[in-house]
């Protein structure tokens, strides 16, 4: 394996990142890399810039350009950037795609050296949950069995319970998220707030490829047809966006005049939230807010949003 190397105040590598699975060995490395660039920072006469920053950007792998967009803004946020892949048992109910979820480390891998990754955290699920499963978890409230929560009860529970436990082990300054998944990123920010935790979130915004579905691991599993008609979400969105003027009814009608035509589309829920509670609006909702929809094409479950301003 490729020992990091520090240039400057951060932390580069000539190939591969470092692929850890122990606890113990990331911590210790974290601390040695924070140290050799604080000696190296000293060496330039640049002390007093406080201890390098830890950026942890959170991934279940099989990565596409929208986690690597997360990992370039995770580069500019601080010194050392960690990269965690772990498809997270606890957040797959009965019957999901845990068994299926696409797995490729070394492709991975592969992607992240070429980003100048340095670490990347790929822990076994024993390591994580030694006794099968996490006995003390993280209850994501009411918010929680809602939208994503209510098709996937425990979802967000054992998402939480998973990014509790990486901040912990990885004690990042700050962690990335992709807008992708607004539900979780809401309850991400409130888990924050409501335990005190000392990490804060950087949010990115939705990665698209051309013809606007948004990028996710899981469009892996689309046929042609389906990956063709499951743009009618992101289309809907923008539809609605582009009517919001006219309010939340009118947002509404538009997305599902683009997406209720597309027979291999199964709508579950097309619903416009307030972005400070998460809660469904009203018609009569003024200023900001949020569409969020989801489907299933095939047996691939996709999830969409868009910021809508109601004047
Ligand atoms: P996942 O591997 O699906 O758990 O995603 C890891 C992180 O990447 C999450 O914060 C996601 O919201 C984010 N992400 C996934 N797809 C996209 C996308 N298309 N655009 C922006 N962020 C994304």
């Amino acid at each position: 394996m490729t020992q990091p190397q520090h240039t400057g105040g951060r932390v580069n590598v000539l190939t591969k990142p470092a692929v850890i699975g122990s606890i113990e060995e990331l911590r210790s490395r974290l601390t040695d890399a924070q140290s050799r660039i604080e000696s190296a920072r000293a060496g330039r006469g640049e002390a007093g810039l406080g201890r390098p920053r830890i950026v942890l950007v959170p991934t279940m792998g099989a990565l596409h350009a929208g986690h690597l967009t997360l990992v370039r803004r995770a580069r500019s946020l601080g010194d050392i950037v960690v990269v965690s892949i772990f498809v997270n048992p606890l957040q797959f109910g009965v019957g999901e795609d845990l068994g299926s979820y696409p797995r490729m480390l070394e492709a991975d891998v592969a992607a992240l050296a070429a980003e100048g990754v340095p670490f990347v955290f790929a822990p076994t699920s024993q390591l994580m949950y030694p006794d099968g499963a996490a006995s003390t978890r993280v209850v994501a409230g009411a918010v929680g069995s809602l939208f994503e929560g209510a098709a996937r009860p425990g979802h967000f529970d054992g998402m939480l319970t998973v990014v509790a436990k990486l901040f912990n082990i990885v004690g990042p300054d700050v962690a990335v998220f992709g807008q992708k998944d607004a539900q979780q990123v809401f309850l991400v920010e409130r888990m924050l707030a409501d335990l005190n935790f000392r990490t804060c979130i950087e949010v990115v915004p939705i990665v698209r490829e051309d013809g606007g579905l948004a990028l996710s691991s899981r469009n892996r599993a689309l046929e042609p047809a389906q990956r063709a008609a499951a743009r009618a979400l992101s289309a809907g969105l923008e539809a609605a966006a582009s009517v919001a003027a006219q309010g939340v009814g009118a947002a509404l009608q538009a997305a599902h005049a683009r997406i209720d035509v597309q027979p291999l589309v199964k709508l579950d829920y097309l619903v416009v939230v307030d972005p400070r509670t998460f809660l469904p609006v009203g018609g009569e909702h003024h200023g900001p807010a949020r569409m969020l929809v989801a489907a299933l094409v095939g047996h691939t479950r996709l999830i969409d949003n868009v910021a809508l301003d109601l004047p």
